[in-house]
């Protein structure tokens, strides 16, 4: 029995339980979810058992002929998201603490009930409850546009692997991807480039982000948004020239690449614009946690402009770097206003003034997540040679990839430990998960199941289940059954 991420604790006995079209499922009507957990569960069975089982409320459960879901007062060891699912061969029983955690079972369930034959199930004990809570994918939407129902797919596949966050990467050079009613320029202009004779570009109206962020509410992912700042901003200064320190009108940028034009932080309508866009981002997106990239932002400019250079007298500031820390600790300022905390790429240690609160996000390997938590600031592993799944996996692809992109195997996948060996005990605390990465600057949504799968399940592993015993012989047997459910679910994996 192939499970992935693998369980806790699992005991499998002998005896098997059998599905069949008259097996009811009880759940209690007093558990409030975002998910109606019965349907969700009857939905997924559905194409194990060809039939759709009823689902009905139920406070005593008959212990036969019968799926059981209930939540456990009392039982806070499983925590927010652990679950524990007994097959016996009467029933099945799986209880929580929470609803995530029913969930989470509910993976678990189908996974064991995609193996059945003639809806016969094995009889087993499973404990779980997931290593790290903070469990992400970042898909890239600005430099390939990512329609909605394939961002809906995404957070469908990552919840099938006990994933529960999803950051959209909104905003790059190469495009702005969020509608902002405020500054209409930004998806007028911004949201699309010149591509050879024609036009490439799109954009996610409020409306389709809000039904995104619906949707992956009901499978228990939070949406992280990330509006880029300082860098990566050329799609808005072509918006609106004025953001940056020329003024001066650019394109949105055709190739991949840093870029000097960056948001001019000498300027109060830069932060004008900034609090604007971010006003509108936090009524969207319910997330504790607002992306505001921070990485690769070239000086150049700020060290030629005059407003810059004022607000670098006054606040008596000796290197432009500074400046990045000054718009940082604003923004992180507006964000506490309203009630958020910032996230950003490891670069944010490096430019003063970040605030205590800020979680940073560790790109450049590992080094950036040991010093964040030394500093006592929350981290997310992001490491680039571990969990950036634009990266090649063999030779043949890395023939069509740029140089400097370090061939990943999922073998490599499976040996990240999102906790740096190098903390202490105490500093370890500070880290709360990891994210795997897919860029797209050479990956466009048709390209992206095979740069993600299967390594993405590798990486479920890796923040969902023990560290200790990790097998990786074990771990490729389990894939192979793993991979034939990828394949009901039409998932074009990499092949070797
Ligand atoms: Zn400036």
């Amino acid at each position: 029995m192939a499970i992935i991420p693998l369980p806790q604790q699992i005991e499998w006995k002998s005896g098997f339980y059998t599905l069949q079209a008259d097996v009811r499922i009880f759940i209690d009507s007093t558990i409030q979810s975002p998910t109606d957990l019965g349907d969700y569960l009857a939905d997924s069975l559905r194409d194990n058992i060809q039939c759709t089982l009823s689902v009905e409320d139920a406070s005593e459960k008959p212990k036969q002929n019968c799926i059981s879901l209930g939540l456990e007062e009392g039982n806070e060891k499983l925590g927010e998201e652990g679950y524990e699912l007994s097959i016996h061969e009467e029933w099945i029983q799986l209880t929580a603490w929470k609803p995530a955690g029913l969930f989470y079972g509910i993976q678990t369930l189908r996974q064991i009930a995609s193996h059945s034959e003639n809806g016969q199930i094995p009889c087993v004990q499973i404990r779980d409850v997931p290593q790290y809570p903070w469990r992400g994918v970042l898909l890239d939407c600005a430099r390939h546009f990512l329609d909605k129902e394939f961002i809906k797919r995404y957070i469908d596949l990552s919840a099938h692997h006990k994933l529960n966050r999803l950051h959209l990467h909104l905003t790059d050079d190469q495009g702005w991807r969020i509608e902002i009613k405020k500054y209409p320029e930004l998806t007028k202009v911004g949201a699309y480039r010149k591509d050879g004779d024609g036009v490439y570009g799109d954009f996610y109206t409020q409306e389709d982000l809000r039904e995104i962020v619906e949707y992956a509410e009901k499978r228990f992912v939070t949406i992280i948004p990330e509006f880029e700042m300082p860098g990566h901003a050329s799609a808005a200064i072509a918006s609106y020239p004025h953001l940056s320190c020329r003024g001066e009108s650019i394109p949105v940028q055709t190739k991949w690449g840093i870029f000097a034009d960056v948001f001019c932080p000498g300027k109060e309508s830069t932060f004008e614009f900034l609090e604007g866009v971010l006003d509108e981002i936090t009524q969207i997106f319910p997330s504790e946690f607002i992306h505001i990239g921070g990485d690769e932002a070239p000086r150049d400019r700020w060290k030629e402009c005059p407003h810059c250079q004022k607000r670098m007298r006054e606040n008596d500031f000796q290197q432009e770097d500074e400046l990045q820390g000054y718009l940082i600790k604003r923004i992180a300022e507006f964000l506490a206003s309203k009630n958020r905390r910032l996230i950003g790429w490891d670069e944010i240690l490096d430019v003063g003034g970040l605030p205590d609160t800020a979680v940073v996000q560790s790109w450049r390997g590992m080094k950036g997540a040991i010093r964040a938590a030394q500093l006592h600031h929350d981290v997310i592993s992001s490491p680039n040679q571990y969990v950036y799944f634009d990266y090649p996996q063999d030779e043949q692809q890395q023939k069509s990839k740029p140089n400097w992109m370090r061939m990943t195997p999922i073998e490599t996948v499976y040996q990240f430990q999102p906790t740096p060996p190098e903390l202490s005990a105490e500093d370890s605390r500070r880290v709360w998960g990891a994210e795997c990465t897919m860029w797209t600057e050479h990956a466009p949504q048709e390209k992206i199941d095979e740069q993600l799968f299967p390594r993405i399940c590798a990486f479920s592993e890796t923040v969902w289940s023990p560290g200790e015993g990790r097998d990786w012989d074990h771990f490729q047997e389990r894939l192979q059954s793993h991979l034939k459910r990828l394949d009901r679910m039409g998932v074009n994996y990499y092949r070797p």
